[in-house]
């Protein structure tokens, strides 16, 4: 399964803004973009935010933000986009909502891991049950009534342990979710709405971006 492997950094500073890639980093001080808030590259410094970009180039960006901010590849990416073109409603909200069910987007917002990038991995090394069935595969889409727990024999474990320490009285998972933190577990109350996507997104780029 392809991923990403560069540095994250690299792309908040190519989309200009923080896309929260890194979990505590990002609000730290050693976040790149309040350290170098230029593009990456050797003509980085050069190049400003604020030059005048075309449609193209304003669609392009929005999409890339869009795939970076929930760690997919092009290839899966455009077939969310098919996928949302079959759906009722407006393709971008619908969009939007596919990416925000995906299981390893419903770990983070949960408040299991720090980052999408450390859901997934969570995700990946077997630590989530789908309604009692392990599932191990970041882009499952979740749907309204599923239940999402931390597997029993992976309770026990110390980053799970501590985890619930950071959690008590300090996650607020979104209306579409409803944790349990006594159950280690959460279940899916709605389909994500678009109020529900906390990332800045102009998901009708994106649609102009698939349709020229
Ligand atoms: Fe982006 Fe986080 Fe890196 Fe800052 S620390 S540049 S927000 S990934």
């Amino acid at each position: 399964m392809a991923r990403y492997t560069d540095a994250v950094c690299k792309l908040c500073r190519r989309e200009g803004q923080k896309l929260f890639l890194k979990g505590d980093r990002c609000l730290g001080p050693k976040c790149a973009i309040d350290n170098r808030s230029y593009p990456p590259g050797i003509h980085g410094k050069k190049a400003t935010f604020r030059r005048k970009q075309s449609d193209f180039g304003m669609q392009l960006r929005e999409k890339q933000k869009a795939r970076r901010v929930y760690g997919v590849m092009e290839k899966q990416f455009r077939r969310y986009f098919q996928e949302a073109s079959r759906r009722k409603g407006l393709t971008g909200v619908v969009l939007l909502s596919i990416l925000e069910s995906r299981l390893d987007n419903v770990v983070y917002r949960l408040g299991f891991a720090d980052s999408r990038a450390q859901a997934r991995q969570l995700v990946r090394h077997g630590h989530f049950d789908v309604n009692g069935r392990k599932t191990d595969i970041p882009s499952y889409l979740v749907s309204p009534g599923d239940v999402i727990s931390v597997r029993s024999s992976s309770r026990s474990k110390t980053y799970f342990k501590d985890r619930t320490q950071i959690m008590q009285g300090n996650v607020s998972a979104p209306a579409w979710l409803n944790l349990n933190l006594a159950e280690m577990s959460g279940s899916v109350v709605s389909e994500p709405s678009r109020e529900d996507v906390e990332i800045p997104l102009n998901e009708q780029l994106i649609v102009e971006y698939y349709s020229r």
